[in-house]
């Protein structure tokens, strides 16, 4: 078993289903919060689960240069290094070292980079990033690819989409015939099993049935042209996954665009598999991918915004920092029912941030992160109530402050 997804309802495009993993089950359409080195900045383990988060995404290019993927190995994968008992998400790497620009060099063979630490040579290949990911034991595994840049012209583009298709089957071969090797898998009689049943983190281990796996999920490419995203859906189909996502979004275009691409590539995936769209988005957009039928969605945006004192509220955008709020009573969102909102003032908020408190990172992070849940849940609930139309966010009629 690798996971199961049923879709439970549905409200013109848009489904709300169910993803079961070897790590619990996820209701969808769902926002994964950014963990990038085995954490979601400033906010512990037990509170992202009283958050109800039932999946976070975590960067494999940021464990492979530090601890390392054979610590993370060793101590049962990533599940039982950060004691996480629910489902992860890995990315492949290949966006990351995108984002590198001059320290990377691309050939067939794969990517030489540069690290962003200490500037030492590494190599990823599709082999590479696929026993990388393994190593790290998520319960959903990307496949590697390449980011096209934007703007990009058809040519490139086109080049660019054939060369991830090359490394998906690449991907795709090597997952297979390793898949087995993953940290949490009962049939692997190993030290490590022994080691694992010690860690109370680990008894659900046993719960697992045997053959337990990861899941791969394949990325169609194709820059921002609409014929070429067809091309890469149905042919990255033809190789089959176990999921599918829309990749190259968010790297420059403008907004409209991006909505273009998605609803455009949806049209042409598996409406039985799950589907997810990287790297988005504000929490207007997160609810209207999901009308137009996205299951899985991630973003460091809310969480990154809340170091910088930007908050998503029912009112609009705060940004916490302002004077205006030195003497403001009221919560930070009166219709947010969050810990943060419950108990402190924009006051209190905006003095912690001002003197550079860690608490200011932690409590803007748990608002931001509980909003964005909140936005999700309100989403799925329409859907699963098959109304078209209870997508908007309440904020969205209100202007910014
Ligand atoms: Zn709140």
């Amino acid at each position: 078993m690798s996971i199961e997804f049923h879709v439970e309802g549905r409200a013109g495009s848009a489904r709300a289903g169910r993803l079961l993993t070897s790590h619990g089950e996820i209701d969808t359409p769902v926002f994964m919060p950014v963990g990038t080195v085995a954490t979601v900045k400033g906010v512990p383990q037990d509170v992202l689960e009283e958050l109800g988060v039932q999946i976070l995404l975590s960067n494999t290019y940021h464990l492979y240069l530090r601890p390392g993927v054979e610590t993370v190995r060793q101590m049962g994968g990533l599940h039982g290094f950060m004691a996480w008992p629910r489902a992860i998400l890995t990315d492949s790497g290949g966006f990351q070292v995108f984002s590198l620009n001059e320290l990377r060099k691309v050939s067939e063979e794969g990517v030489t980079f540069r690290s962003h630490l200490d500037g030492s040579p590494h190599f990823f290949s599709p082999e590479s990033a696929m026993q990388a990911q393994i190593g790290l034991g998520a319960d959903i595994i990307m496949a590697f690819d390449e980011c096209t840049e934007y703007p990009a012209d058809r040519a490139r583009a086109k080049a660019s989409m054939e060369l991830t298709l090359r490394w998906a089957e690449r991907s795709k071969k090597f997952f297979e015939e390793h898949k087995s090797a993953v940290p949490w898998n009962r049939s692997q009689s190993s030290v490590l099993s022994s080691q694992q049943t010690k860690n109370p983190r680990f008894a659900r281990n046993d719960k697992l049935p045997v053959d337990s796996t990861q899941s791969l999920f394949g990325i169609v490419q194709g820059g921002m042209d609409l014929a070429l995203r067809k091309e890469s859906a149905e042919r990255t189909i033809e190789i089959g996954f176990h999921g599918y996502a829309i990749g190259g979004l968010s790297v420059g275009e403008p907004r409209e665009r991006t909505r273009e691409v998605i609803e455009a590539t949806l049209e042409h995936l598996p409406t039985d598999k799950p589907r997810y769209v990287m790297g988005v988005g504000t929490p207007e957009e997160i609810a209207e991918y999901a009308s137009l039928g996205v299951d899985m969605m991630d973003c460091v945006l809310p969480t990154r915004a809340a170091r910088h004192g930007l908050l998503f509220t029912s009112e609009g955008k705060v940004s916490i920092k302002q004077a205006r709020y030195a003497q403001d009573a009221g919560p930070l969102d009166p219709n947010c029912g969050c810990r943060v909102c419950q108990r402190y003032s924009r006051a209190y908020l905006r003095h912690l941030y001002a003197s550079n408190e860690v608490l200011a990172q932690v409590l803007n992070t748990l608002h931001n992160l509980s909003f964005y849940l909140d936005t999700m849940r309100r989403v799925r609930h329409s859907i699963s109530l098959g109304e078209e139309s209870g997508f908007s966010p309440s904020f969205r009629s209100r202007p910014e402050p």
